[in-house]
């Protein structure tokens, strides 16, 4: 197969805060190796929330012009 390129976008993936519904959610510590679970905490109300696998902020890429 030969290589193939395309051009992307850089895109950062925030998740709001269930709670409050203002603040982002940051990683607050290290992922469980095993679970997969990542503690993170509202910068503003402190809410607290553990995500599998994923963590926020984070960056991704995605073709030009496609929908995240
Ligand atoms: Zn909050």
């Amino acid at each position: 197969m030969p290589e193939i390129k395309r051009p992307v976008q850089t895109v950062e993936i925030n998740y709001v805060c269930d709670k409050c519904g203002h603040g982002m959610m940051h990683k607050s510590g290290e992922t469980n190796p095993t679970s997969g679970e990542t503690p993170h905490k509202c910068m503003i109300c402190g809410a607290e929330q553990v995500f599998k696998w994923v963590s926020y902020p984070r960056i991704d890429h995605i073709g030009i012009g496609e929908k995240i």
